[in-house]
């Protein structure tokens, strides 16, 4: 997840999971960036106190208010006209190197997690000076620092998650699907240890909210097992809102039509002249997969 980041001074970290049982992920170069324009209006730049190293740091704010929601994605991915605000989330102390979203750098650390990042980040940090603009090659590049940030300082797995999914996001923008599917998978394993462990609400989700995401992002990975498991359990919560429900439904439902889509595939395979009996699936267990719905 983090390769990519020598320029920092932070080559060694590469080899460190990302949950501290967790193996580590290669990435890939990032795919083409995009154009941008029209952004200076929504954009200002403001001064906060780094919570590490107490200097001065001056960070871009989005005007809030100024942004127009076009669309949001099935697992909440939203859409605004002109900006993409996930590519600014990131705030970074260019003095000692921490890196985190917005809300969490204005947050204090603890001593002990202000000493692990002194300690594995800034001792050998190297400052970058960023274009006036981002594009998501450039938000991709301080997800990662933020990611480097919150492994160090042992970050709860929920605040990991998020990280990883929004990095997951910016990586669907630049159709970058293996990368994508790569951090939603990481993402995975964060959101169901908050789900398993409490407490509600965890960034910002009740219980039935955080389980209808693990399901869609289940689903958008193709583990579709898991997914109908934790769509499930939003359909039959008695406290879940009633649209919630609903969307569970259709999203179940695309995984019902997906499965059967593979079947009646796997049927055709069967029924041509040239397969032999060895390359079809046994009709034993095409039952039981149609049985799952
Ligand atoms: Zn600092």
């Amino acid at each position: 997840m983090f390769e990519g980041l020598e320029e920092f001074g932070l080559q060694n970290i590469e080899n460190k999971p990302l949950y501290q049982d967790e193996d580590d992920e290669k990435e890939k170069h990032p795919g083409p960036a995009s154009e941008k324009n029209n952004e200076a209006k929504y954009l200002f730049d403001s001064e906060v106190g780094c919570p590490v190293c107490n200097s001065r740091v001056t960070v871009k704010r989005i005007r809030r208010s100024a942004l127009r929601l076009v669309s949001r994605d099935t697992d909440s991915m939203p859409h605004y006209q002109d900006i993409n605000p996930l590519f600014y989330e990131i705030w970074i102390c260019n003095n000692c190197g921490y890196a985190a979203t917005q809300s969490s750098f204005t947050q204090p650390l603890t001593q002990a997690e202000a000493e692990l990042i002194r300690q594995h980040i800034s001792s050998k940090w190297r400052p970058k000076q960023y274009p006036p603009f981002y594009d998501a090659h450039i938000a991709v590049e301080r997800f990662k620092l933020a990611l480097v940030s919150a492994t160090v300082r042992k970050a709860r797995p929920i605040d990991i998650a998020m990280l990883c999914l929004k990095m997951g996001w910016v990586y669907r923008t630049m159709e970058d699907t293996d990368n994508e599917i790569k951090c939603l998978n990481q993402a995975l394993i964060g959101l169901k240890s908050a789900y398993d462990k409490g407490p509600f609400p965890a960034a910002g989700m009740d219980e039935s909210t955080l389980a209808f995401l693990i399901g869609e992002l289940s689903r958008r990975v193709g583990n579709y097992q898991e997914a109908l498991h934790y769509l499930g359990r939003v359909i039959t919560d008695r406290t879940a809102k009633s649209a919630l429900k609903e969307k569970a439904r259709d999203q179940r439902q695309l995984i019902i039509n997906a499965q059967r889509a593979s079947q009646s595939e796997a049927a055709k395979t069967q029924d041509t002249p040239d397969s032999t009996s060895k390359t079809s699936p046994p009709k034993g267990l095409k039952r039981l997969f149609s049985k799952n719905k």
